[in-house]
């Protein structure tokens, strides 16, 4: 529309032009004879001195114009070029947004669980989303920590039929664990830090890029967390980044909730005998009895006590009573062993046994043969054969009591009625 105004503006001058100065003149000079010759060269010598002037004053402005528009245009550039890296900055400044969103839920995700086996799920999860899209492969080394060597602890594939078969890992999860630092292998074929001879007898896996990062704590190297892909260049030092932060987390993650697992053992079992503790063997107890209740079944408890243990103690030093209670906790796990008891150390010499399913006839033959069996054994101390004999009380629930405490006491009482009659023997309430 703009550029059809423009060209009948142009017509229309031109027309105006060639009639003012041609067609007019001409026809007053010729036809009319209403004009010399002689003028009309003067009025067109003195329309070309007027044109000539104004085109010389005009070009200075046309000159500027000109000038003007290419400042115009080079800023036009720059404010282009700013505005498509602008965009650029953008696009990656929303996909870290994403990625940091995905990291805070990542973290509430692991405060959330103190379970090492949900965590190292929830790890490998997050960098085979978050880092490679769900495609590759991600693996989770652990080191193992009777061997200390590396073993595959979890795998995320695309390809679901893919079998990973490096268990221990390959030449690029030893340099890691050697070098305890990420790494970025952009083609494994023009790799100069990794001999193309060795990877040939790798896994069989198509694998040409990977990233790797080290689960480090406390200057511990704990495994490591790496993504493979079959293409080359698969992986930036960004996503590299991102999986050192998820690693980082992870490490913190798997750390507490194996110092967790270890707390919570050092509550359920006694140092000195591996047994079960008095306040978990207690909490069991009151599972035992709502599951028996609920069953209308028979359990019985033992209490046991080991017999004048102090003057065993005088006689050959606590450290030899130590080894003394270590083998009779072994001796009532081995003893109990195929009835599933729940086995626990009372307190300084005493025991307590849960027998599912036995009444009080068969506990007490049972504690009864435990009891000779302990009396016929040898105990070596410095050369010298020493022995021990232990006070049994059982009681059965629900006949001598149907809650917990009461059971206990009926138990206790039935301990020191074996004692009273003059110890190393069984006796009921
Ligand atoms: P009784 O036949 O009446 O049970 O006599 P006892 O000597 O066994 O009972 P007492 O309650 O007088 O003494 C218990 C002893 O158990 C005292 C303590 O030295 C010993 N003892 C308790 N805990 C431990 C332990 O962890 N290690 C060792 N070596 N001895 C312990
Ligand atoms: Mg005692
Ligand atoms: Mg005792």
């Amino acid at each position: 529309m703009y550029k059809k105004n423009a060209f009948l503006k142009t017509l229309l001058c031109a027309a105006l032009f060639l009639f003012s100065y041609i067609i007019l003149p001409l026809y007053i000079t010729f036809s009319l004879k209403a004009l010399s010759f002689k003028y009309l060269l003067v009025f067109y010598l003195i329309n070309i001195i007027v044109i000539t002037c104004l085109v010389r004053k005009n070009s200075g402005k046309i000159y500027r114009f000109e000038y003007q528009i290419q400042v115009l245009q080079e800023k036009l550039n720059i404010l282009n070029d700013r505005n498509s890296s602008e965009l650029k900055n953008n696009a990656s400044l929303e996909a870290k947004i994403i990625r940091y969103n995905s990291l805070k839920k990542l973290v509430e995700e692991l405060n959330e669980s103190l379970n090492f086996e949900h965590i190292a799920n929830i790890i490998t999860l997050a960098a085979f989303s978050l880092v490679s899209n769900n495609k590759g492969t991600c693996i989770l080394y652990l080191v193992d920590k009777e061997t200390q060597k590396l073993a595959l602890f979890k795998t995320k594939k695309e390809d679901r039929e893919l079998v990973v078969k490096a268990k221990e890992g390959d030449i690029f999860d030893f340099w890691v664990a050697r070098h305890a630092t990420p790494l970025l292998v952009e083609n494994i074929r023009n790799d100069f830090r990794f001999d193309p001879e060795k990877l040939k007898i790798q896994d069989l896996r198509p694998i040409l890029s990977l990233i790797s990062s080290p689960f480090i704590s406390d200057h511990r190297f704990l495994g490591l967390l790496r993504l493979d892909s079959p293409k080359a260049h698969t992986f930036s030092q960004d996503d590299l980044r991102l999986l050192a932060t998820i690693s980082d987390l992870g490490s913190v993650a798997l750390e507490n909730s194996e110092l967790f697992a270890q707390t919570q053992n050092l509550a359920m079992h006694d140092g000195l005998t591996s047994l079960y503790t008095k306040g978990y063997f207690l909490e069991r107890l009151k599972q035992e009895c709502i599951r028996f209740r609920r069953r209308s079944a028979a359990f019985s408890l033992l209490m046991i006590d080991i017999d004048s243990f102090k003057n065993y103690n005088d006689n050959f030093g606590h450290t030899a009573g130590d080894i003394v209670l270590r083998k009779i906790s072994e001796k009532l796990t081995s003893f109990f062993k195929k009835l599933n008891p729940i086995i626990g150390r009372f307190g300084g010499e005493e025991f307590c046994v849960i027998i599912p399913d036995a009444d009080k006839k068969k506990a007490f033959s049972l504690a009864d043969m435990m009891r000779q069996e302990l009396e016929k054994e040898k105990i070596i101390l410095r050369r010298q054969e020493t022995n021990i004999t232990v006070s049994i009380g059982v009681a059965t629930f629900p006949f001598d009591a149907n809650v917990e405490d009461d059971l206990i006491q009926k138990a206790d009482q039935a301990m020191y009625k074996a004692k009273k009659a003059g110890r190393n023997q069984v006796c009921c309430i």
